[in-house]
């Protein structure tokens, strides 16, 4: 997989007697994976990434792209070439100002030789300008970008970078960003973060959009369309912008219902999970017909769908969540991915608590009681479910559930000290599983490994229900739903694509 530019020997020995410099020798190139157990290829190796400014022309009639994107980045070894990740056509790079070779590779590699070589500890800045349709590419068969009536959006987990930026596209390097898209007079482009201005030329406007907090890529979007844009505040100052498609048709009231309540709903959350971590929050409702919303940091996706019967702040409670649990303490690999979904879920169960439409307590009961022991839900270890079922309902549910059996097990004191101060432990970084339950046992003094074993790793109905008491759980008739279950079940495709 990596070829070495030196080899080993002879030649070895040639190249100390052309006396390069003894540096030269472990020159290599970067790896084409950042190491990531269930995605070998995504994210790469060898450099790590600071910032990333966009700079973008879009034509949604031809679904043409065009730009430039800057990285700022630091070598982490002696580097002969780097990929990045992207799809686009490519028609220059250059590494520090000067001309680099780049070739591509594999699904979605962009390989770049620098003119010389690149000592580790090496501030570097790359220059990618490049342009295509990015709805003719594609990768291991499939596409992310998704065009619309009126342009384009850009919104998906795992992968949605490769058909606008190039990248290092993995969640472990994260980065703040500049992005700028002039669009169509008319047309608007929506990003993450603040609306720095909006500059127009002839026939065009250009939006420059910043994230000044650590941003991983997949949680990086773009929308393109005819989009009216709303703004607010929360309790704490926290500037509030949405943005709704034109043509949202009869889900327009519903969606706006919902959305609207992205302050009241940061605020509630700021109650349980501290402080909201970046400059910008807010929402966007383009016209597309996929079904799930997502997580992009500081300016949530919905797919109109999630609001088509009838509004549902509960959607809108998992995706706010995820700015805390996600976006803020960001998973170190893709196996990790419960310290997301797990609290994210959970977060609707406190809402409907909060709603008076069912405890979490119920909604456990509810959980554990509806999945007899043979259902194949049990089969699904929340805590690494493998990439086929990392998305699989199983890490919703039984993923909230092990969130429940461990506030029963620590008690509400610690359950609430650990909530609010795991975000605070790994601000704008990274954390695995494992680091949440050594977090959870140090806070709250107890031995956890046998509950975590038992709710999220092992392939089989636990003996016990969480609920302590849980009536419902012995009945032999089946369970009753608490209020709030259709509305939390309907944002069940939240990742479902
Ligand atoms: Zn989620």
């Amino acid at each position: 997989m990596h070829r070495r530019l030196i080899a080993p020997g002879a030649l070895a020995a040639a190249s100390l007697l052309l006396a390069i410099p003894a540096s030269a020798a472990d020159d290599r190139p970067g790896a084409p994976g950042i190491g990531d157990s269930y995605y070998p290829y995504y994210g790469n190796g060898g450099y790590d990434v600071s910032h990333y400014d966009i700079r973008l022309t879009y034509r949604p009639q031809t679904d043409e792209l065009e730009g430039t994107t800057t990285l700022l980045a630091t070598t982490t070894q002696n580097l002969s070439r780097f990929d990045l990740d992207f799809l686009l056509d490519v028609s220059e790079v250059r590494v520090n100002g000067a001309k680099a070779a780049f070739t591509t590779s594999g699904q979605h590699e962009l390989e770049i030789t620098p003119a010389r070589a690149l000592p580790k500890g090496t501030a570097i800045t790359v220059v990618v300008r490049y342009s295509g349709v990015p709805s003719t590419k594609s990768a291991y068969g499939f596409s992310t970008w998704h065009r619309t009536p009126d342009g384009a959006v850009a919104a998906d987990e795992p992968e949605s970078a490769w058909w606008w930026f190039p990248s290092n596209d993995h969640p472990l390097d994260k980065a703040t960003y500049d992005v700028s898209v002039a669009v169509p007079q008319g047309t608007q482009a929506i990003s993450n973060g603040t609306l720095q201005s909006t500059v127009s030329g002839p026939g065009t406007t250009r939006y420059n959009w910043r994230s000044d907090k650590p941003q991983a890529t997949y949680l990086t979007t773009l929308a393109i369309g005819r989009f009216d844009i709303t703004t607010g505040r929360t309790s704490s100052g926290v500037p509030v912008v949405n943005a709704y498609s034109k043509d949202l048709g009869a889900d327009d009231g519903a969606a706006r219902a919902s959305v609207e309540r992205t302050g009241e709903i940061v605020d509630w959350l700021t109650g349980r999970f501290g402080p909201y971590p970046f400059n910008s929050v807010g929402g966007y409702v383009p016209d597309t017909t996929t079904g799930y919303a997502l997580e992009t940091q500081t300016r949530v996706y919905y797919s109109p769908r999630q609001f088509a019967g009838g509004s549902n702040t509960s959607v809108v409670v998992h995706e706010l969540a995820h700015q805390w649990f996600g976006d803020d303490v960001s998973l170190k690999g893709w196996k990790d991915i419960w310290i997301n979904e797990g609290f994210a879920r959970y977060a609707q169960w406190l809402w409907s608590e909060h709603e008076g439409e069912g405890t979490a307590q119920e909604l456990a009961d509810y959980v554990y009681a509806s999945h007899p022991a043979e259902d194949a839900f049990w089969t699904v270890a929340p805590g690494d479910p493998g990439p086929d079922n990392q998305f699989d309902i199983a890490v919703y549910d039984r993923g909230a559930l092990a969130v429940q059996a461990l506030r029963n097990e620590i008690g509400d004191e610690a359950f609430s000290a650990v909530l609010k101060g795991w975000p605070k432990k790994h601000a704008y970084g990274n954390a695995s599983v494992a680091d949440f339950r050594a977090y959870a046992e140090k806070v709250s003094g107890k031995p956890l490994a046998e509950l975590f074993d038992t709710w999220l790793f092992r392939p089989t109905k636990p003996a016990a229900p969480a609920a302590q008491g849980a009536a419902v759980a012995q009945r032999a008739t089946a369970p009753v739903p608490p209020k709030s279950w259709k509305r939390i079940e309907a944002t069940n495709d939240v990742h479902g694509g």
